[in-house]
């Protein structure tokens, strides 16, 4: 006979593991299906993670080089990209084993291998001995993520030819990277290339990077990557890829139409990701899909069929770990007849590139075009203090309010230290904050945060330090 759940969940990523822990927290009798081997999904396996590990490292690396301009004289740099991919490897195993011992502390039954409908209550598992179990469900939840996409006819090899699956892993570093995409997975593998000696050229096909930004941080994003000695190919389409096994040649065409060729040994394709729900034989359930091939959802994310949900990657929404959690949160807490919430006006967005960008709320552009009437404060990190004392004074802040009720709308941040400033923001917009609630709480000194303070007292021109 098979064994019975009340939940199961599809897809061990960040979306379906916080998801199954939730559930499990709840009372409710949960497994979870995952079939790369082990849990934590892209993000744990081959994505934020392993990605953040090369960034620190090679930021590290480009530190120590510089320092002699410090006065930390040191006898000789080397790097062993070895040495450097097992420790981004050694964090990964870490954590995916943490989320192991976590199922195990909150009795969610874990299989391994691809979970597929054979009737809405009734999911079978293939695990990669080909041994088939099938188990039975009150309530699905689909959280299956998604994929590298690639561009039409090109294939991912993974080793010229890479997806950031492939540029998280490359044994050693490539004299010439071209980049396909001006997004931010691309931008923050193209750092850590170029850190480790690599000459970089991103290709985008529109007139700014990372597409969804504010566009004046965008601007500033891109002049200080220029400066890093990133090269960007603007207005620029890619027409074709030729792979040489160990070369490629890719054929562009820029906005004056006029054709060139550029050679390297490597090419990464990061024009963005695909829902994933390729296994799943929804089909054969009725599961409906919307135009961009995500599964369809209404505001408690279930899908057209009774008793079945998705969240994460493979639905609408910004495709980050931190939406996928809440979501998971949201329904565990919706399906145990609680009344589970995401807020999607808030979700902050980072960028860890040095220095990081970070944003939550809406950009000017966005605003301009609901129409909204707002306040603009900004402060610049070259005025603050602590950026000063450490030689980190690039980027900004950039405050966005009401300009009648003064509640904040949007933060912008590009600094050191983004990344994390913005939880303060996130937390005051969820509260509903005005700029004068920022501009009224104080903040230590000497910190990046002041900056933030100062740019709230900027909304009304009355900044102190600029
Ligand atoms: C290089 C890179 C860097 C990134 N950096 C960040 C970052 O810094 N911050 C951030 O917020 N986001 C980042 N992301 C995005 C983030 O990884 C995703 O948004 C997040 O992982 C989505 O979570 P998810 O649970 O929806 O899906 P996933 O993490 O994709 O997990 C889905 C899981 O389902 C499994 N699966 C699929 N089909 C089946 C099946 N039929 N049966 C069983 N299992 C199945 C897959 O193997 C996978 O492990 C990054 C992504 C990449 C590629």
């Amino acid at each position: 006979m098979s064994e019975k759940f009340q939940a199961v969940v599809i897809g061990g990523g960040p979306g379906g593991y916080v998801c199954a822990i939730r559930l499990a927290q709840l009372g409710i009798k949960t497994a979870c299906i995952e079939s790369r081997g082990s849990l934590g999904g892209t993000c744990l396996n081959v994505g934020c993670i392993p990605s953040k590990s090369l960034l620190n490292l090679s930021e590290n690396f480009l530190k120590v080089k510089n320092f002699a301009n410090l006065g930390i004289e040191v006898d000789k740099v080397k790097l062993n990209l070895e040495k450097m991919m097992k420790n981004k490897n050694k964090a990964v195993t870490v954590l995916t084993k943490g989320v192991e011992f976590l199922f195990k502390k909150n009795k969610v039954t874990y299989f391994k291998g691809t979970g597929s409908f054979k009737s809405p209550n009734q999911i079978s598992i293939i695990d990669d001995k080909k041994t088939e179990v099938i188990i039975e469900t009150e309530k699905t939840i689909i959280s299956t993520g998604s994929e590298s996409e690639s561009l039409p006819g090109v294939k991912f090899d993974e080793k010229v030819i890479l997806s950031s699956t492939g540029a998280l892993s490359l044994k050693s570093v490539p004299k010439k990277m071209i980049i396909v995409g001006g997004g931010y997975i691309g931008l923050e593998m193209g750092s850590v290339w170029s850190r480790l000696g690599s000459e970089v050229h991103v290709i985008e096909f529109l007139d700014h990077i990372t597409p969804g930004m504010d566009k004046e941080i965008s601007k500033e994003f891109m002049k200080i990557l220029k400066k890093q000695g990133i090269n960007f190919h603007m207005q620029t389409k890619v027409e074709a890829i030729k792979n040489n096994k160990t070369s490629v040649k890719v054929s562009l065409l820029d906005k004056n139409g006029k054709k060139s060729e550029l050679a390297c040994n490597v090419v990464l394709i990061s024009v963005g990701r695909k829902a994933n729900t390729k296994n799943l034989k929804l089909n054969s359930i009725g599961v409906l899909l919307d135009e961009k091939k995500r599964i369809k959802i209404n505001k408690n994310f279930e899908t057209n069929v009774k008793n079945i949900y998705a969240i994460g990657d493979v639905i609408e929404g910004p495709m980050l770990a931190h939406k996928a959690e809440e979501e998971g949160i949201a329904v565990a807490e919706l399906i145990a007849g609680q009344s589970g919430h995401v807020n999607y006006d808030v979700i902050p967005g980072v960028v860890y590139t040095s220095p990081e960008v970070a944003a939550v709320g809406k950009t000017e552009e966005q605003l301009q075009s609901l129409g909204t009437k707002y306040k603009v404060g900004k402060f610049p990190f070259i005025a603050n203090s602590r950026a000063k004392a450490i030689n980190e004074t690039e980027g900004f802040v950039k405050i966005l309010a009401d300009e009648k009720t003064d509640k904040v709308l949007g933060v912008h941040i590009i600094g050191s230290h983004a990344g994390e400033m913005i939880a303060e923001m996130t937390v005051a917009m969820e509260f509903g904050a005005s700029s004068e609630d920022i501009a009224r709480t104080c903040h230590a000194h000497p910190t990046f945060s002041e900056a933030v303070k100062e740019a709230a007292l900027s909304v009304d021109k009355r900044a102190i330090h600029s």
